[in-house]
């Protein structure tokens, strides 16, 4: 598969190519020169198949002979070794939990699958890949946890030192191994900064051969399918002769992105909701035709909180820039930080299920689509994209009530933290690095 910028600037790249250059060199973001499509045989084919069978069906379009079909299984068998529950909470709507990996978010498909490919194009060329990332948060434990123990990758992350929550500090800087956690002292803006200083410092990153791993890589999308291709099929089987409708808390928009993808492949999907919270720049989109971002507004689904999207730009190309095209698949509603708490109450007290803030701004947004849409009576799922555990505060403050934290968690926050302290100087970071 060749795969394109969505600037139409840069030369068209390889698999390997666009996963180790993250973003295109014309600042593009990195798009399939064609959709990959299965036939109505090869869908019933994987109609009762297990989740990783589907996601190397899926793969193996994207990879079309650069990677051997035994190493891509190998990819796949060492990313997603762990489940993807379809949760019913009532007769047709279901939550489908993405939060069953090492860091408790969905992050964790993309992130890994990106670790996994990133080692082997490395192991391919006898290198030494050095993954480089600025984080405030979720994105960065995500890369950590998916490049732990990979081999020939190793990972450098620039956290400012402060302005993270306790449990992101704690999965930033205790993973070890090929992880290394930079305590800068500045904020997320200066990391950032510093990140892209080494990127345009030529000597360092051909002699680190860095790479960026950030959330816009083409490899981190193409995994974002599979578990809608998969939910999908579920749907179908316990709902004959309907199509599923997915709801999904979207911030980036790679998450929807990915279920565009799987809907345009032909897996049996009828309609999106996109579910925002105050920054709603793509929700306004899709009702006026219009896009006008605005700044970044803080919220309690703070993963989400994102002023311009920059999958944006994929989900235009993928309907041709086409308006009409992508408000027909995709309904927008916008949810306030009120609703949100709201919503956890209220699903807690019907299903006795909690709901982090992030899912429950998905939940909310399909009740806001049934309620003036009647004719989709399709088997719906709410994307949940993060574990409740993660946001005590909001589930404390919506249902009074402690939550017992997973073992895994727990055993995240008693580790002893390890960073090393970095000024916000350059200079400083590129002689550190130069000694690694
Ligand atoms: C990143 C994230 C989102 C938003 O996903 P996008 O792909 O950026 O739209 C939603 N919920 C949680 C918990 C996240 O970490």
């Amino acid at each position: 598969m060749i795969f394109y910028s969505t600037n139409k600037k840069s030369t068209p790249a390889s698999l390997k190519k666009a996963t180790l250059e993250g973003l295109a060199t014309d600042g593009g973001l990195y798009v399939p020169s064609d959709i990959p499509r299965f036939s109505t045989d090869e869908i019933e084919l994987l109609k009762e198949a297990p989740f990783n069978h589907i996601a190397f069906a899926i793969a193996k379009k994207f990879n079309e002979g650069e990677i051997s079909d035994d190493s891509l299984w190998e990819v796949v068998e060492n990313c997603f070794t762990f489940k993807t529950p379809l949760v019913g909470l009532e007769k047709s709507t279901y939550v489908e939990e993405l939060f069953h990996g090492p860091t408790l978010a969905f992050k964790d498909y993309g992130a890994r699958f990106l670790a996994h490919l990133t080692g082997y194009f490395a192991k391919e060329d006898h290198t030494l890949i050095t993954v480089l990332v600025a984080t405030s948060g979720d994105t960065g434990s995500a890369v950590a946890y998916g490049f732990k123990g990979v081999p020939n990758t190793r990972v450098v992350l620039l956290y400012p030192s402060g302005k993270v929550s306790r449990l992101q500090e704690q999965q930033l800087t205790t993973v070890g191994g090929n992880v290394t956690a930079l305590e800068v002292s500045g904020d997320f803006d200066d990391c950032q900064r510093l990140v892209k200083q080494a990127f345009m410092d030529a000597e360092l990153k051909q002699r680190l051969a860095l790479t960026s791993a950030n959330s816009i890589n083409i490899s981190r999308l193409i995994p974002q399918t599979f578990y809608y291709a998969w939910g999908s099929l579920q749907l179908a089987a316990r709902h004959p002769g309907k199509k599923a409708v997915f709801s999904v808390p979207s911030g980036n928009y790679g998450n929807l992105t990915g279920g565009v993808l799987a809907k345009m492949m032909g897996f049996p999907i009828n309609h999106f909701i996109a579910g925002s919270n105050a920054n709603d720049s793509v929700t306004r989109y899709l009702e006026e035709g219009r896009y006008e971002p605005n700044p970044t507004v803080a919220t309690l689904s703070s993963a989400m909180d994102v002023g311009n999207p920059s999958n944006f730009a994929r989900l235009r190309h993928f309907y041709g820039d086409d308006y009409r095209a992508m408000a027909a698949d995709i309904s927008g509603y916008a949810v306030t930080d009120n609703e949100t708490i709201e919503t956890i109450g209220a699903v807690y007290d019907r299903f006795g299920y909690i709901m982090d803030p992030h899912t429950a701004v998905g939940f909310r947004a399909l009740e806001k689509f049934r309620a003036t849409n009647e004719i989709f009576d399709d088997p719906a799922a709410v994307m949940s994209t993060a574990h409740p555990a993660k946001f005590i505060e909001a589930i404390k403050k919506a249902l009074d009530m402690e939550i017992t934290i997973p073992d895994r968690l727990q055993e995240v926050l008693d580790r002893r933290k390890v960073s090393i302290p970095m000024s916000t100087n350059y200079r400083d970071l590129a002689a550190f690095l130069m000694k690694l």
